[in-house]
């Protein structure tokens, strides 16, 4: 038997997720209504074609212009465009930056137009970091995309971090089979977050949410809640409260004898809300 998690309350912030390409108006509204929900973080992904059902920049800003505030869009960076791009997608209404798949390392120097670009207008990155899905060249609508992980590295960021130090910069997943890099970039980089979903490596989490940074921040103030999940589909809204409860019970249950037990509220919503006020870009 299903369980029932719409009364669900508590404040939540979905920090990485997508949307169907064959969205339904009335299941956003649902979602929009969802009293424990107070935003979504929805990331274009103009890499793929329809057929893998994930919508690209376009339907994500309609969505997102419907429910300002609430769904914030991420505009899919196209790695063989130059800084332009981010400039454009600032004047149609996006708020923050997705980056994934990229030809070279997110590192090289070849990108840092596009970075600077952000910076200056005050859009956060997420960055997938670590192993990505398996799917196949017939899968892509862009020429010149990355293929596997190794270009996506986490300890990538910091390059960036440094060089653009009021860039917001999150980490996308765990960055599986480099998940001690994303600690390294936490602990060093007060620009770079974690948007914990995907492989979720759960030892990690244990050992080093109770860590503190390099300038003595609580590493469970880095690290932010989401599923990856998309939405547009009846079943959506109900997947991500349920992750959310598991990662509620995950902070009282399994933190019961930790320093970081209390901070499952910190995870599911206050270091996004804090991390960008994305409501004063609007
Ligand atoms: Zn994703």
């Amino acid at each position: 038997m299903a369980i029932d998690y719409s009364g669900i309350t508590y404040p939540i912030i979905d920090t990485h997720a997508h949307l169907f390409v064959d969205y339904d108006w009335a299941a956003l509204d649902a979602t929009a209504q969802c009293p424990a929900l107070r935003q979504v973080w929805l990331l274009g992904l103009d890499c793929y074609k329809e057929s893998t059902e994930l919508a690209g920049n376009a339907p994500v800003l309609e969505v997102a212009k419907r429910y300002p505030g609430f769904f914030i869009p991420f505009g899919f960076i196209d790695f063989t465009r130059g800084p332009e791009q981010i400039d454009q997608m600032r004047e149609q209404g996006f708020l923050g930056l997705k980056a994934i798949r990229p030809a070279l390392a997110y590192d090289h120097e070849q990108y840092f137009p596009l970075y600077d670009r952000a910076q200056a207008l005050g859009m956060p990155i997420l960055f997938h970091v670590g192993v990505i899905s398996n799917r196949t060249a017939d899968s892509f609508a862009l020429p010149k995309v990355g293929f596997g992980p190794t270009q996506m590295r986490p300890s990538m960021l910091d390059a960036i971090a440094a060089a653009f130090p009021k860039l917001k910069l999150i980490q996308g997943h765990m960055g599986v089979p480099w998940c001690n890099e994303l600690f390294e970039s936490l602990w060093y980089y007060p620009n770079i977050r974690c948007s914990v979903s995907g492989l979720v490596d759960y030892q990690w989490l244990q050992d080093h949410l109770g860590d503190v940074t390099a300038k003595k921040t609580p590493m469970s103030k880095k690290l932010m809640f989401s599923l990856d999940g998309a939405y547009g589909r009846r079943e959506s809204l109900a997947q991500v409260l349920e992750a959310a409860e598991f990662f509620r019970m995950f902070f009282l249950n399994v933190g019961r004898t930790k320093s970081w037990h209390g901070a499952g509220n910190d995870f599911l919503y206050t270091n996004a809300a804090e991390f960008i006020d994305f409501k004063a870009m609007l």
